[in-house]
C-alpha cells in the first residue's frame, strides 16, 4: 500500500539522533504512525481529570484509510483540532495515546517495530492491531449523551 504520509527524503533514523525541537517539518509530520487514535473523541472526568477514549471518531475521520479526510484544510471544519508542535506537545501529553510516536519520543522511549518509519510499511500499524482502522463510529451518528457507552481501552 502507498504511504499516505510522506516519508521519503528523510535523514536515516532521524528520530534517534534529532531532538523533537530540531526536526524539520517533514520529519515531524513523518513521525505520525497513522494510528488515528488522536482523532477519537475523549471524555474527561471533571473531578479526577482522568481521560478515556471512545470509538466515536471526529467527523472528518476516514475509518477506511484511518486518516483525516481533509487534513490540509481541516480547521475550516474542525477549528478545535490541535496542530501538534514541539512547543505545545507537553500540554497535550495527558490525553494522547500511549503508543503515539510524539509521546514516546518525548518520554525518551523508542518507537515500536510496527511504526512505518521502522517497518517501512504503512500497513504495519494496522496489522499490529494498534490503530483505529475499521473500528470506529462517526460522531454525527451518536448523540453526545451516549458517548460514554462507547468508551474503549486504547488498542495497544
Ligand atoms: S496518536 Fe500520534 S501517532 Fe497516532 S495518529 Fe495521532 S499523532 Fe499520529
Ligand atoms: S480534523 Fe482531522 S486530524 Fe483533526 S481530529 Fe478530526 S480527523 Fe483528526
Amino acid at each position: 500500500m502507498s504511504d499516505p504520509i510522506e516519508r521519503s527524503g528523510l535523514r536515516p533514523e532521524f528520530w534517534k539522533t534529532t531532538p523533537l525541537e530540531r526536526m524539520t517539518q517533514p520529519e515531524w509530520e513523518a513521525l505520525c504512525d497513522g494510528c488515528g487514535k488522536c482523532c477519537m473523541n475523549k471524555l474527561e472526568d471533571e473531578d479526577s481529570g482522568e481521560v478515556v477514549m471512545t470509538r466515536i471518531a471526529c467527523r472528518l475521520f476516514d475509518d477506511t484509510t484511518c486518516k483525516c479526510g481533509q487534513y490540509p484544510i481541516r480547521h475550516q471544519f474542525v477549528p478545535e483540532c490541535i496542530s501538534l508542535s514541539p512547543r505545545n506537545l507537553d500540554s497535550h501529553l495527558y490525553w494522547m495515546p500511549e503508543t503515539c510516536a510524539y509521546k514516546l519520543l518525548r518520554q525518551g522511549k523508542p518507537l515500536y517495530g510496527w511504526h512505518p518509519l521502522i517497518s517501512g510499511d504503512p500497513q504495519s500499524v494496522h496489522d499490529a492491531r494498534v490503530s483505529m482502522q475499521s473500528r470506529t463510529l462517526p460522531e454525527f451518528e451518536i448523540s453526545e449523551d451516549d458517548w460514554e457507552d462507547h468508551i474503549i481501552e486504547e488498542p495497544r
